[in-house]
């Protein structure tokens, strides 16, 4: 089955000029433009099994109708081909109120589903396709773990994000699982200083009310804690934020009985961790005017790969190539905003360098397709073609 869409895969997402530039050494020149494009972007392993399977699905069951439960990954352009290839979308509108039973086959995303969700499907007697990558099945079973084993999850992740929610479901798959969530070395900063000190309950449950398991108490529950993480977040941010509840832990308990008190294991998966490290290296090895990172707004490692670059270059965070409006115009969406926040997009002026070379520095996130990072490059050469 594999074979039968993989003409269809490769007419929908391959771009010959990427594989050129990727066989020119990552770069590319044209009329005033140099290009770096990073030697990690784009499709990761995960997303380009969930694609594959996806198709494959349709393929594979003729006649049936085949829903997602949302989008499969965080790029539209992908989610909007399923959808034309005939796959719902239990999260449109029109959609939600279906009724699913032994007949329809479901497609669970890349990020994987909650543990009720994945049990009322079950009941259901649908048919499942289940592309949930390695690396976020790696994460629950050591979150999985540590509910066994009486630890507090405590998760660096997005609240709201469909991967983050399912990791946490897993903690509750024991009586006494229970799991916070944690967004940033603020938050993180917070409960480190509740576990030292205690604290004020209220202030604790006004911060952290929708990021913890249902009867969570702080002065119990974060006693024994073992991090986890989104398999997308900032990598540097995420060992931060593991030394600094260790660091809480030695303070509060002593450092000979850390082990009782504290577990860690690395969770960032290695596709996230390649595009970032990937990223610094373009930015290490060539100087360039402007970066561009393409991928949808809710993706969470493109708006990661977003912040590396902001720290070091003006960058733009745009979703497709219909972005660069022209040469003096570019929409994006403002670097910063965690990926499960309305950020709404705005306009710049004067984005790309006239009358002399340019040097742009490219890269996708891991859910953003090759014919929509070849197509930025056309438009960029487009834009540069009048000789400095
Ligand atoms: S970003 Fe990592 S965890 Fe997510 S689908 Fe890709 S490989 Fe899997």
């Amino acid at each position: 089955m594999k074979e039968a869409v993989a003409g269809e895969l490769a007419a929908a997402y391959h771009s010959r000029l990427v594989d050129e530039v990727r066989a020119a050494g990552f770069r590319h020149q044209k009329g005033r433009l140099t290009l770096h494009l990073a030697r990690e972007f784009g499709f990761c392993y995960g997303v380009d099994r969930a694609v594959d399977y996806a198709y494959q699905a349709v393929a594979r069951f003729p006649g049936r109708n085949v829903f997602l439960t949302g989008e499969i990954i965080h790029n539209p352009h992908v989610n909007d081909r399923l959808r034309a290839g005939g796959i719902h979308f239990l999260s449109d509108p029109a959609e939600r109120a279906r009724a699913l039973g032994p007949d329809d086959v479901v497609i669970l995303p890349a990020f994987g589903i909650t543990v009720q969700e994945m049990l009322r499907l079950t009941d259901l007697g649908c048919t499942l396709v289940d592309t949930t990558c390695g690396s976020v099945l790696n994460v629950w079973k050591n979150v999985v773990r540590y509910a066994q084993d009486g630890y507090t999850a405590v998760i660096h992740g997005k609240v709201k994000h469909e991967e983050t929610r399912a990791t946490a479901s897993q903690a509750l798959k024991y009586p006494n699982g229970r799991y916070i969530v944690v967004l940033d070395r603020d938050e993180a900063a917070i409960v480190c200083d509740y576990i030292r000190h205690g604290g004020d309950r209220g202030a604790f449950f006004a911060r952290f009310g929708q990021a913890v398991s249902p009867g969570f108490d702080p002065d119990t529950d974060l006693q024994r804690i073992g991090c986890a993480n989104q398999t997308t977040m900032l990598m540097s941010e995420s060992l931060e934020i593991g030394e600094m509840f260790a660091a809480a832990m030695r303070d509060r308990y002593g450092a000979d009985h850390v082990a009782e008190h504290f577990r860690a294991f690395d969770t960032i998966c290695s596709a996230t961790q390649e595009r970032q490290d990937a990223v610094e290296t373009l930015l290490d090895q060539q100087p360039v005017d402007l970066m561009i990172v393409v991928g949808g707004y809710n993706s969470s490692n493109t708006c990661n790969l977003a912040r590396i670059c902001a720290v070091r270059v003006r960058t733009y965070h745009i979703a497709d190539p219909a972005c660069l409006l022209s040469a003096d115009r570019i929409r994006h969406r403002p670097v910063g905003a965690p990926s499960t926040a309305q950020a709404p997009e705005v306009f710049s002026e004067n984005w790309l360098p006239q009358g002399r070379p340019v040097v742009v520095g490219l890269t996708a996130g891991a859910s953003t397709p090759n014919n929509i990072v070849g197509q930025v490059i056309e438009t960029l050469e487009r834009f540069t073609a009048a000789p400095a």
